[in-house]
């Protein structure tokens, strides 16, 4: 068998200045690279070992090996020397190509993930190797991540989004005045994006066709992938072009609904008016100021109330950059958080939603299983409220969302898990977001009392459900219930503390000893039905 990598002879290419492009670095005019063939050369990496590191979805394998893939070929369509190799890792892919190819210099941007950028910078030790921060200008993040750290610098307490966010607006100048003052007295419009989606049309999603080349990349996919549906109809994005296309559909067709309906929950509709631009934005395939300014540039031509452009940018310019700039600050002590000590294995629903009868679990947990997606309230007040209240182990369930999610990388899904969906520090989140039946089936469309009106029954998972969102003890009662009061319960020391809370705390220490007694036996009848599955897989965070 022959090596794949000839290393024996060096190079007859001479060499010069070569990029090196890892998996999320696909657009060609930022930072290091080279804007013309005569300028250097690129060096794309795919690695074995990230290959096996998790259990990935297999359409997340197939976009990301696709779009690197397509990357190559585009690249070489345009003229340039394209070395494109399989290694074992990212740091060994580039010392092998250096020994090899004896370039002048190499150039690469920061890796964004926290092992694979410890080890690629200290190949600059040996290699004349330049790593160059994957934000500010020429980067795929709007701040470099010793910005971040300045504003953090300033921060008492815990880190906050809402005063981190303004800052980038002003700096952006979106939605501001001449002034620095935000367009319509305020920076957020949060409050008034809180509808429930009853009987809305929803406009379909424009999902691709997939190429000859993605169609090999699926075959592949089909026989070293772990989990995950993986159809004929693979549709997400794998170049710039599409992307960009992505971009054009969401800005003209669903934006102008975001905001409203950014809330809700449809079992009917998986995507709501969400824009699932996470996957070409962390792939590098679109920029974030690029994607902001569009929707600015909507609300400057009336099409867009500010309540959707704003609360859209929030996202993108706020959430985005704030979590990724979280994430550097608090690796790597941000794997093990847990300081409301939650032990309790993933169950086997996670992989396999068939096995719960909770509807609304169910159905967020297809939808991962089917497409690698579900939108934010569903990861957020669906899977991570769950995954709290009943006290999964956070590390266990920030293993499953990396692997699952078409746009998981270790830099976002780890604080968005671990920091926001549970609890498991106080470094940025001020409290948990943890809600009950009640929520979930209010912004599905039910009215607070009964189970509401017939026409949602199609569209909210609790009409369906074989538990009772009204009641909250007893085998009939819908788990969210139990599982809510009895974890304020367990935590009471804790979150009485907390000013946010005190309101729900109030309610719990008004019902009597009996009543929390005949909760926490509910919810232990509950957590009691929780079988853990012991995948056959090895969980390695630290490869690449
Ligand atoms: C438990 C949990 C896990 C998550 N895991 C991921 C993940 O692995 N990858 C990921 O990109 N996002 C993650 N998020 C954030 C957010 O849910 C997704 O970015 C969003 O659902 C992606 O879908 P969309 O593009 O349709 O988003 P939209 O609702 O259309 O939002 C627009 C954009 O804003 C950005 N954004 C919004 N919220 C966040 C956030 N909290 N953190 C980072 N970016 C944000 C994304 O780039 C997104 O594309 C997670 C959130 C939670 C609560």
């Amino acid at each position: 068998m022959s090596s794949p990598l000839p290393i024996e002879q060096p190079s007859t290419h001479p060499f010069t200045r070569v990029t090196v492009v890892l998996p999320w670095d696909l657009d060609p005019t930022l930072g290091a690279f080279p804007r013309t063939p005569a300028e250097g050369e690129l060096l794309v990496l795919e690695t074995r070992a990230k290959v096996h590191a998790l259990p990935w979805h297999r359409q997340k394998l197939t976009l990301l090996v696709s779009a690197l893939r397509h990357f190559v070929e585009e690249r070489r369509a345009a003229g340039f020397h394209v070395e494109h190799r399989v290694a074992d890792d990212y740091a060994q892919g580039i010392t092998t190509f250096a020994t090899w190819a004896r370039p002048r210099s190499l150039h690469v941007m920061a890796p964004r993930e926290y092992a694979i950028d410890a080890r690629v910078r200290a190949l600059t030790q040996a290699l004349p190797l330049t790593v160059h921060d994957d934000g500010g200008d020429g980067g795929h993040f709007l701040l470099t991540r010793a910005a971040f750290e300045t504003w953090a610098a300033t921060q008492k307490g815990p880190l906050r989004m809402d005063r981190f966010y303004p800052e980038l607006r002003k700096r952006l100048g979106l939605l501001v005045d001449a002034q620095g003052k935000p367009e319509g007295g305020q920076w957020s419009f949060d409050a008034e994006n809180r509808e429930h989606a009853r009987g809305v049309a929803v406009p379909p999603i424009a999902w691709f066709e997939p190429d000859a080349l993605t169609k090999k990349v699926m075959a592949w996919v089909r026989k070293v992938g772990a989990w995950g549906t993986l159809d004929d109809d693979f549709g997400w994005p794998v170049t710039r072009a599409q992307a960009l296309s992505w971009l054009e559909h969401f800005m003209r067709v669903r934006l102008v609904d975001f905001g409203p309906y950014e809330d809700a929950i449809r079992s009917d509709e998986r995507f709501l008016f969400h824009s699932l631009l996470s996957v070409p934005l962390n792939l590098g395939l679109l920029r974030p100021e690029e994607v902001a300014r569009a929707a600015a540039e909507k609300y400057r031509q009336g099409v867009v109330s500010l309540a959707s452009a704003e609360g859209f940018i929030r996202q993108v310019i706020g959430w985005r950059e704030f979590i990724r700039g979280v994430y550097w600050r608090l690796m790597p002590g941000l794997r093990t958080a847990n300081q409301l000590e939650a032990t309790r294995p993933l169950p086997d629903f996670f992989w396999e939603p068939e096995r719960t009868d909770l509807q609304c679990l169910r159905e967020a947990l297809s939808a991962v299983r089917d497409t690698g997606y579900t939108h934010h309230i569903s990861r957020l007040m669906v899977l991570s409220n769950y995954a709290t209240l009943a006290g999964l182990e956070p590390r266990g369930v920030s293993h499953w969302f990396w692997a699952a999610f078409v746009d998981a990388y270790e830099w976002v899904e780890l604080p968005n898990v671990v920091g926001m969906g549970l609890f498991g520090t106080a470094a940025f989140t001020t409290k948990p977001y943890v809600a009950s039946a009640a929520y979930l089936k209010r912004q599905s469309g039910l009215s607070a009392k009964g189970r509401g009106p017939k026409v949602a029954k199609h569209e909210a998972p609790c009409a369906r459900c074989r538990y009772d969102p009204d009641q909250r003890v007893g085998p009939e009662a819908c788990p969210f219930n139990a599982l809510y009061w009895d974890f304020l319960a367990r935590h009471r020391e804790r979150l009485s503390k907390n000013l946010r809370m005190r309101q729900m705390m109030g309610t719990l220490d008004r019902f009597g000893p009996e009543q929390v007694e005949a909760i926490h036996q509910t919810a232990e009848a509950h957590r009691a039905t929780l079988r853990p599955l012991a995948p056959p897989w090895t969980f390695d965070e630290d490869a690449g």
